[in-house]
């Protein structure tokens, strides 16, 4: 039996649409899983049925988290998604908890990060020192699969060994961070600019986030579909 993976979805409340982009589903079948959407507006009191029914969580990206969440107030976020941070905070919590294989991309890593107590920087480029690595597009439009900056690996790492190579080049689309690390969770890849660009649990057989967007590049940089089969790997139990 492939495994059953579920995809977290944007809610998108001005017109009332549940999504999700084609290549996250596309990085899954290709790896070996079967993608499923798992809708963002559902009862909290779901997240059980949904944890006992897959294999494995994939966290995709999507609009900023809510800073109340971290113990923030609105500085430099842009666009918040209700119902679906509450959602994913509780989702992550229980996955965590019951040691299912997660993956996190992009505002996935950011999530896992607040919903195990971390905080988020609100913008990357309000942070002074750090304005020297190409972490967002902003005016400049780059295709998905495109690197823009190169990230540093940690030897001690399971990002190491699904990649076995120190240095990765990596897409970039986020204007936010990870600030403080949330319990249990270790930084894996840096940026130049010392920007946290994935992160591990240390406890759990395979809790994986990346700030970057392997799905956005595997079709061009083969490479970037190793996270997708080692996730989809560990989600076979
Ligand atoms: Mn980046």
């Amino acid at each position: 039996m492939k495994p059953k993976i579920g995809i977290t979805s944007a809610y998108r409340w001005e017109t009332g649409y549940c999504m999700i982009r084609d290549f996250y589903v596309k990085a899954i079948e290709k790896a070996g899983g079967v993608p499923f959407i798992i809708p963002p507006i559902i009862s909290v009191e779901e997240i059980e049925t949904f944890l006992d029914f897959f294999d494995g969580i994939l966290l995709s990206g999507g609009l900023d988290v809510q800073p109340g969440l971290y113990g923030d107030r609105p500085g430099f976020t842009t666009k918040v998604g209700p119902f679906r941070d509450e959602f994913e905070i509780e989702l992550v919590k229980k996955a965590v908890e019951k040691r299912k294989p997660l993956f996190a991309i992009c505002r996935g890593i950011q999530v896992l990060n607040v919903a195990l107590g971390g905080t988020l920087i609100q913008e990357i480029q309000k942070v002074s020192s750090l304005k020297h690595t190409w972490h967002s597009g902003g005016e400049v439009e780059v295709p998905w699969w495109m690197p823009t900056h190169d990230v540093e690996i940690d030897q001690n790492s399971l990002l190491y060994k699904i990649f076995q190579s120190k240095i990765l080049k990596v897409n970039s689309f986020h204007h936010q961070a990870i600030k403080n690390l949330g319990k249990g969770l270790i930084a894996t890849a840096f940026a130049s600019d010392g920007i946290i660009e994935a992160v591990e649990h240390i406890k759990h057989p395979f809790c994986v986030g990346v700030q970057w967007h392997p799905e956005g590049m595997f079709d061009v940089h083969k490479e970037q579909l190793k996270l997708f089969e080692a996730f989809v790997n560990a989600s076979k139990g």
